[in-house]
């Protein structure tokens, strides 16, 4: 992955969520407060305009900047959550103008590892980490049988997209929708599916 690459994945996470905003919204209704896909589209626009007037020579530094541009600016849960995973996906980079896959799966588990230090949560919690973690595997596995990245991408989006639809049936023992307690149940967690349109985003530009 170069910073052409890096900053694709970005934009089109952008497009993603700016186009899915409304859905997204909708499942936080169900079990939140009904902001998540106001609070990622708010993110996303403004790290596309941090893309847009930055000249990057580092891989690690896009993530870096981006991670900080949704920490700054969504106020939700979601925005340290995700900030926090793509600076320390940023830092776990080496320096320089492209990383290789196996870069990029040290990266990924450090962005899993931040997000479970911030957030507390555990698999099974009905998260982020519900679609994240069983990416980060997909995508490792993949790369340690000597996958490319097109197809270690793919691999990560179907394991994230069968992580948020695992979602439904759990009860949120973290977030906001914890409130519900057993009321939780039967519906999607929105982070889940953010974090599905994130590693989709990624096989669909590496494609
Ligand atoms: P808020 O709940 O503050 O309104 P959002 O609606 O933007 O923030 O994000 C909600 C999502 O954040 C949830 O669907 C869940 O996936 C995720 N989330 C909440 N708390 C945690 C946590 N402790 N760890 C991981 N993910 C979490
Ligand atoms: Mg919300
Ligand atoms: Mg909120």
């Amino acid at each position: 992955m170069d910073v052409a690459l890096a900053t694709a994945w970005l934009r089109a996470v952008a497009e993603s969520v700016d186009a899915d905003a409304d859905e997204l919204t909708k499942l936080d209704s169900a079990i939140g407060d009904g902001d998540h896909g106001v609070n990622l589209r708010r993110g996303f626009t403004a790290v596309a305009a941090l893309l847009d007037g930055t000249a990057f020579t580092s891989v690690g530094d896009v993530f870096v900047r981006a991670g900080g541009t949704l920490i700054s600016k969504v106020g939700g849960a979601s925005g340290p959550l995700y900030g926090s995973a793509f600076r320390a996906v940023g830092k776990a980079l080496p320096p320089g103008p492209a990383v290789t896959p196996a870069d990029l799966v040290t990266a990924l588990r450090a962005g899993l590892d931040a997000v479970s230090a911030l957030g507390g949560a555990v698999p099974g919690d009905k998260t982020i980490v519900d679609a994240y973690r069983p990416a980060v595997m997909a995508f490792g596995e993949a790369v340690a049988g000597g996958a490319a990245l097109p197809e270690a991408a793919a691999g990560a989006a179907r394991a994230a997209g069968d992580g948020a639809r695992a979602t439904v049936s759990l009860t949120a023992r973290k977030g906001r929708a914890s409130y519900l307690g057993e009321r939780s149940a039967g519906h999607q967690d929105p982070g889940a599916t953010s974090t599905w349109l994130i590693f989709q985003a990624l096989a669909d530009v590496t494609a």
